[in-house]
This record gives C-alpha cells, sequence and structure tokens, in this order.
C-alpha cells in the first residue's frame, strides 16, 4: 500500500515524486521506459532556468531522477494496464501485479501524432522518425525533411542542420507557429529551408524513404522532394490507454483538473502534458509536480 502512486516518470511524475517523498509519504513511481519522458529525447533545453547555457534533455532528467532515488522514492518499472479508482483505496494493476494507494498522480505525458499520410507506417524506422535526438544520426550528411510548424519542428529541424546535409521545414500555413528566437533562427541558417503553404501527399520508397510527394495548398502545384529521412513534428496526443471512462478529459483525450490539479474523481490528480494545459514545457511540468502536493495534502488530511 502506497500513500502516493504516480504513473509516468517524465519531469512532471518525478517532480511530484520528490515533493510528496519529501513531504513523508510512501511514494511509488511506474515507468515502463527510462525515467525522462520525452524530455529525455531532446537536445538542449535551453528555457530551464538555472543551466543559463542550456543542458540537454538526458543529463536534466538523470539529475531529476537522481533527485527522486535522495528522497526514497520507489520505483516500478512496470507497464499499467488498467486502474480502478473506486473508493477510497485505488488500485494500479500492471503486467507485474496490482498495487494500492490513497492517491494516484497521473503522469503518464503524451506521445507524437502520426500525420496519416500513405506508407508513414510502413516506413517508420525506414526513414520515418519522430525524433531527431534519436534517429538524426542515421542521416548524417544527407538531405532530410521536416514537417510541422510548431517550436519542436523549427527546434528539431535546426538540430538537425548539425549532421545533415540540407533540412527542408514543410509546414502548411504561410506562417510559422514556432516562437520568434527559433523562427529567427531557422531563417538565418543556410542549411534548412522552408516551404510553405504545402502538405505531404504521399512518402515514397523502396526498401526506405526517398522521395516525398507534395503539393501547394494555394496553388494546388505537386512536386516531389528527394530526400533520405522524414521527421514528423505535428504535435501530441495524452497517453491515455489505460483512463477509465468516468474521468474527464477535454475533446482531445486530456485530462482536466481544477487549480489544485484534481481530476473529477476524489483522490486522483494528473500533472505535465497529460492534462488540458497551456503551455507544455518542462518548467510547467515541473511547477505541476510542485503544486499537485498542496492538493494531495489538503485531500489525505
Ligand atoms: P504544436 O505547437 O501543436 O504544433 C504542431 C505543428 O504541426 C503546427 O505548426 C501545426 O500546423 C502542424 N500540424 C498539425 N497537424 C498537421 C497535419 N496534419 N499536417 C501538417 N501539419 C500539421 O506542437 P509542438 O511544436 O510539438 O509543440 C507542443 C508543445 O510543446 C507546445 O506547447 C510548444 O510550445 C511546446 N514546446 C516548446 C518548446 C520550447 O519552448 N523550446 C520546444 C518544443 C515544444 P498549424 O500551425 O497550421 O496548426
Amino acid at each position: 500500500m502506497y500513500d502516493v502512486l504516480i504513473i509516468g516518470a517524465g519531469p512532471a511524475g518525478m517532480t511530484a515524486g520528490v515533493y510528496t517523498a519529501r513531504a513523508g509519504y510512501k511514494t511509488g513511481l511506474i515507468e515502463v521506459g527510462v525515467p525522462g519522458g520525452q524530455a529525455a529525447t531532446t537536445d538542449l533545453i535551453e528555457n530551464y532556468p538555472g543551466f543559463p547555457t542550456g543542458i540537454s534533455g538526458s543529463e536534466l532528467m538523470l539529475k531529476f531522477f537522481e533527485q527522486t532515488q535522495t528522497f526514497g522514492v520507489e520505483m516500478l518499472y512496470e507497464h499499467v494496464q488498467s486502474v480502478d479508482f473506486h473508493g477510497d483505496i485505488k488500485k494500479v494493476t500492471t503486467n507485474n501485479g496490482t498495487y494500492e494507494a490513497k492517491v494516484v498522480i497521473i503522469a503518464s505525458g503524451a506521445h507524437p501524432r502520426t500525420l496519416g499520410v500513405n506508407n508513414e507506417g510502413k516506413f517508420r524506422g525506414r526513414g520515418v522518425s519522430y525524433c531527431a535526438t534519436c534517429d538524426g544520426f542515421f542521416f548524417k550528411d544527407q538531405p532530410v525533411a521536416v514537417i510541422g510548424g510548431g517550436d519542436t519542428a523549427v527546434e528539431e529541424a535546426l538540430y538537425l542542420t548539425k549532421m545533415c546535409s540540407k533540412v527542408t521545414l514543410i509546414h502548411r500555413r504561410d506562417q510559422l507557429r514556432a516562437n520568434k528566437m527559433a523562427q529567427s533562427r531557422a531563417l538565418a541558417n543556410d542549411k534548412l529551408d522552408i516551404i510553405y503553404d504545402t502538405i505531404v501527399d504521399d512518402i515514397i520508397g523502396t526498401d526506405k524513404v526517398s522521395q516525398l510527394s507534395l503539393s501547394n495548398q494555394k496553388t494546388g502545384e505537386k512536386s516531389i522532394l528527394d530526400i533520405n529521412g522524414v521527421f514528423i513534428f505535428v504535435g501530441y496526443l495524452p497517453n491515455n490507454d489505460f483512463f477509465p471512462p468516468e474521468l474527464d478529459v477535454d475533446p482531445q483525450g486530456y485530462i482536466l483538473t481544477d487549480e489544485n490539479l484534481a481530476t473529477n474523481i476524489s483522490g486522483v490528480f494528473a500533472v505535465g502534458d497529460v492534462r488540458a494545459k497551456k503551455l507544455r514545457q518542462v518548467t510547467t511540468a515541473v511547477g505541476d509536480g510542485g503544486l499537485v502536493l498542496h492538493g494531495i495534502e489538503n485531500y489525505l488530511h
């Protein structure tokens, strides 16, 4: 029996663990992969305070993890399959058994959206990627495309210019959504081309990706782009496989919380990217992880 059981060891879940364990609550933290979540696959994090020259996502997440261990958070490297949130004692079932807790914090994060174009699934891992730091090196000195116009697409495209011969960013509108600093860096980078108003119709190849078939949304003009890899960054979806039907979520599936990060189910809280919020960053995940303790203490007392 745990006081607090946290599902997901990204920055939000790990911060929540540090806070609850440090406050004296017996805390378990369930993680199916490596601690750190999406932040751990980010090359350089420049907007997390305390690191004036930036820090790699994996290094920052290792520090977060070490801090959970300092305060005695128990790690459970397991896959959550189902939950039972009826009653005062919550139950979480993993591939290894069922755990009980007075409080559950859902910190399961989000995963990249797919583009939904022809051959995307077929070429996943053979030219189609959703992680530049994981796969960029496979395209050293080769041309690649990046799809999307948000912070992730532009920042990852900039990262890819360090190793790829050329990076073509393809965005469906005539204006990028990314922050101004990333935009000006992109415009100043001569290894990065931006194609606006354009969508991908098809990913072409035999055993690996070799071309993209594109169409201009304004002119209707079709074109072919020769590339060896395509990195897709068109937003994220919540990791919600195990959510019970009675949990309130928004139309995209993100968990609705009140200002104490409590969900509509008493004793169940949500933090980080998995909850409906305006800004998904490490700083806001960390803010959630700290704030949730306040709601938990109110609930338990
Ligand atoms: P995002 O902000 O939701 O942007 C997704 C991009 O993909 C948009 O440009 C969107 O186009 C495009 N898109 C969506 N569906 C598409 C489709 N079917 N075909 C073509 N394009 C499509 O996602 P994100 O960039 O991954 O960022 C997610 C969150 O993380 C944001 O809150 C972001 O600020 C944050 N983030 C911050 C940083 C940072 O602060 N350094 C870094 C990374 C991420 P439209 O613009 O036309 O909608």
